[in-house]
C-alpha cells in the first residue's frame, strides 16, 4: 500500500476543491471515495455503477463531470492503456502500469527516484517534461 501514500484522503479533497473555488458536494465526495476505496483502475462506467449504490439518483453525466474535475485538479490520473475506455487511478506517486493480457487486471508498478531520472535521461536537450505514461503488458504469475 506504500505506493498509494500520496493520494489525498476524502477530507483533504474538500480543502483541495475549496482552494480552486469548487465546493465539495456530496456527489464529488462520494465519487472520490469510490475511487479511493477500490484501486483497480475502474472505467467511468465501473465508477458510475459503484457510486449509484450509494447515491441511487446520480446520473452518469454527473459522475463523469466529477471525474473530469478530479483529473483537472490533478487528484486522479486518467489512463488510456488500449483502445477501450479510459481508466482512473488515484495513485499520484510515479508509477508504471502493467496490464495482464489474460485477466485484464492492471497493476501499479512504483518507479523509484533513480529509475525515474534514468528514464528522464532519454529526453533530448530542450524537451520539457510535463508528465509521462509508461505501461507494460503481458502475463502475470497465476495462483493456481
Ligand atoms: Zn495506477
Amino acid at each position: 500500500m506504500i505506493q498509494h501514500h500520496l493520494s489525498p484522503s476524502v477530507q483533504e479533497l474538500s480543502s483541495t476543491l475549496n482552494k480552486i473555488g469548487l465546493r465539495s458536494t456530496k456527489q464529488r465526495l462520494c465519487v472520490y471515495d469510490v475511487i479511493l476505496d477500490k484501486r483497480d483502475h475502474p472505467t467511468a462506467d465501473d465508477i458510475f455503477l459503484r457510486v449509484r449504490k450509494k447515491l441511487p439518483k446520480i446520473s452518469f453525466a454527473t459522475v463523469y463531470n466529477c471525474l473530469e474535475t478530479f483529473v483537472e485538479c490533478g487528484l486522479v490520473k486518467k489512463i488510456n492503456l488500449d483502445r477501450t475506455s479510459s481508466r482512473y487511478c488515484p495513485n499520484l506517486a510515479p508509477h508504471a502500469h502493467f496490464k495482464c493480457t489474460e485477466s485484464g487486471a492492471i497493476t501499479d508498478l512504483p518507479i523509484c527516484e533513480e529509475t525515474l531520472s534514468s528514464l528522464k535521461s532519454i529526453l533530448p536537450k530542450g524537451f520539457s517534461l510535463a508528465g509521462f505514461d509508461l505501461s507494460f503488458h503481458g502475463t502475470t504469475p497465476s495462483n493456481n
